[in-house]
C-alpha cells in the first residue's frame, strides 16, 4: 500500500539542529516540516519579546503573515533557578558573541562555586493561519547544570545540562532519539496534532 504523503507544515526557524530535531520529533504524526531555508527572501524573523509565548507568537505570526501560510514557530531556552530564571528567552543571546562556545563557558563561569544548580529547559510553540487564529503550547525538561562539557550531541546547553530523566547523561550524551523522547521540543512538538485540531485545520 502507498505510504500517504506527509503534511507539509511550515516552521519558522533557520536554525538546523531544532529543524533536524523538529523534523525527527514530527515524522512519526506525518508531517513534513519546511523550515526558513525554503523562503530566501525572508532574512531573519524579529523575536523581542520578553517572553517565549510572546517570540513564538512573533516569528509564526511574521511567517504565516509574509507568506499566507500555516506556521508554527518555538521559542526556547534555558531557565537556571541560582540565577532567577537565566538566561531564560535570552538564551541564544547569553553572551555578546552568542556563540554555543561562549555562552557555555559564560554560564559555567556564572555558576562558579554554585551548588544549588536545578534548571530546566523549556520550549513553547505557537501555530498561527494567516487569518490570525493561534494556538500555544509548551515543553519542560528538567536537570542540573553540570561542572564542566560531556557529549557531543545536540546543540547549545546540551553538553552542560544533565536531565533528570536521563540520570548519569548530559543531554549532549543522548541519541538524538532519546533526547526528543524527554526534551522540551518533543513535548512541546507531539501537541502540534492537538493545535491544529484547535484551530479546525
Ligand atoms: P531560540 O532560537 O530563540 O529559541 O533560542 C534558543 C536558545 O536556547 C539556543 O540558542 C540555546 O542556547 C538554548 N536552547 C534551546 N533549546 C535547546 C536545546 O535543546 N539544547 C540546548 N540548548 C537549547
Amino acid at each position: 500500500m502507498d505510504q500517504p504523503t506527509p503534511r507539509r507544515i511550515a516552521v519558522a526557524s533557520a536554525n538546523l539542529h531544532k529543524l533536524e530535531e523538529i523534523r525527527a520529533i514530527l515524522a512519526p504524526y506525518g508531517f513534513d516540516p519546511v523550515g526558513l531555508d525554503a523562503w530566501p527572501d525572508i532574512d531573519d524573523l524579529p523575536e523581542t519579546a520578553e517572553t517565549f509565548e510572546g517570540n513564538a507568537l512573533m516569528k509564526a505570526r511574521a511567517l504565516a503573515e509574509l507568506k499566507g501560510v500555516v506556521a508554527v514557530a518555538d521559542d526556547s531556552g534555558l531557565e537556571v533557578d541560582a540565577l532567577g530564571g537565566a538566561p531564560g528567552v535570552h538564551s541564544k543571546r547569553f553572551t555578546p558573541e552568542a556563540t554555543h562556545a561562549a555562552n557555555n563557558t559564560k554560564l559555567l563561569a556564572v555558576l562558579d562555586g554554585v551548588q544549588e544548580r536545578s534548571a530546566r529547559f523549556r520550549c513553547v510553540i505557537a501555530l498561527v493561519t494567516p487569518d490570525g487564529a493561534q494556538a500555544l503550547a509548551s515543553g519542560v525538561c528538567e536537570g542540573h547544570i553540570g561542572h564542566g562539557l560531556v557529549g557531543a550531541g545536540g546543540f547549545g546547553f546540551d553538553p552542560l545540562f544533565l536531565p533528570v530523566e536521563a540520570p548519569g547523561c548530559s543531554m549532549a550524551e543522548l541519541s538524538a532519539a532519546e533526547k526528543n523522547a524527554i526534551s522540551h521540543r518533543g513535548r512541546a512538538f507531539r501537541q502540534l496534532p492537538g493545535l491544529l485540531e484547535q484551530l479546525g485545520l
